[in-house]
């Protein structure tokens, strides 16, 4: 039987803590359950976003006026940053990963499209877990994602993956702000079911990761579309992609 796929696509705010540091554990934590489904014989292919804030904690404030530049130039020293973590800690897993960075433009029907394909099919047949983000250090606004949820969704339908798992900072979507009392938590979304009505107002500085819960909706609506079940869940919990992909109650699920 053919591996299993899943895309996880983990968020800025779950990898790093509240003074925007990021956090080894948490890394640490995602490579754990990566490794675990790998003996199930259930390939990750994880999109992960933070070159942004790793090359701002290493850069700081800089001379760049342009903010766009300055997103390039933050990027540019982060993302290999980003990899070097990865890197080290599925080393000490047993494990193998490489980089894939895309924009997208190359998503368009066509040889870059293809090449994608190959390089991703490549990676996975050969047991290695493929690391995409976004190729920020040269994508500019006609060739931007909205942000890596729409990365991981295209991702997904790109390889035909069985699941996608948004990870965020809060676990899935409530029906209110989730710290009040008489808000619960949605387990299942259907269809086009009106949810958009529960989104709360977000605020975010620069590097922190530019999707919402809004923009998630709408990606994990459009990827169930696609016949591919697609979760929300908190990123921070522990064993949260085992449980997901185990049955588990957690977070909420979008599916067609
Ligand atoms: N690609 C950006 C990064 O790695 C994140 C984009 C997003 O927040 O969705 O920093």
């Amino acid at each position: 039987m053919e591996p299993k796929r899943v895309v996880v696509k983990v968020g800025t705010n779950v990898l790093t803590n509240k003074d925007n540091r990021i956090l080894g554990p948490i890394l640490r934590e995602l490579v754990r359950q990566i490794s675990v489904l790998y003996e199930r014989d259930i390939m990750v292919i994880l999109v992960s976003s933070g070159s942004a804030i790793a090359g701002k904690e290493v850069l700081g404030d800089t001379r760049i006026k342009d903010p766009s530049v300055r997103r390039q130039v933050y990027s540019s020293v982060g993302q290999p940053r980003m990899m070097r973590h990865y890197y080290s800690i599925f080393h000490d897993y047993g494990m193998r990963c490489g980089q894939v960075l895309a924009t997208k433009r190359d998503f368009d029907p066509g040889p870059h499209r293809e090449n994608m394909i190959n390089c991703y099919e490549g990676l996975l047949a050969e047991g290695v877990i493929p690391i995409a983000n976004e190729d920020d250090a040269t994508s500019l606004t006609m060739s931007m994602f909205s942000d890596n949820d729409e990365l991981a969704s295209l991702v997904a339908e790109l390889l035909d993956a069985d699941s996608l798992i948004i990870l965020s900072d809060t676990d899935g979507l409530y029906t209110g702000h989730p710290d009040d009392d008489d808000s619960v938590k949605l387990s299942e979304v259907k269809g086009d079911q009106d949810v958009e009505k529960y989104v709360q107002a977000s605020e975010k500085k620069e590097g922190e990761g530019r999707g919402g819960m809004e923009s998630k909706l709408k990606i994990a609506k459009g990827t169930a579309k696609k016949n591919i079940p697609t979760y929300i869940a908190d990123g921070k919990r522990h064993n949260v992609i085992v449980d997901i992909l185990d049955g588990k109650d957690i977070g909420t699920k979008f599916i067609h």
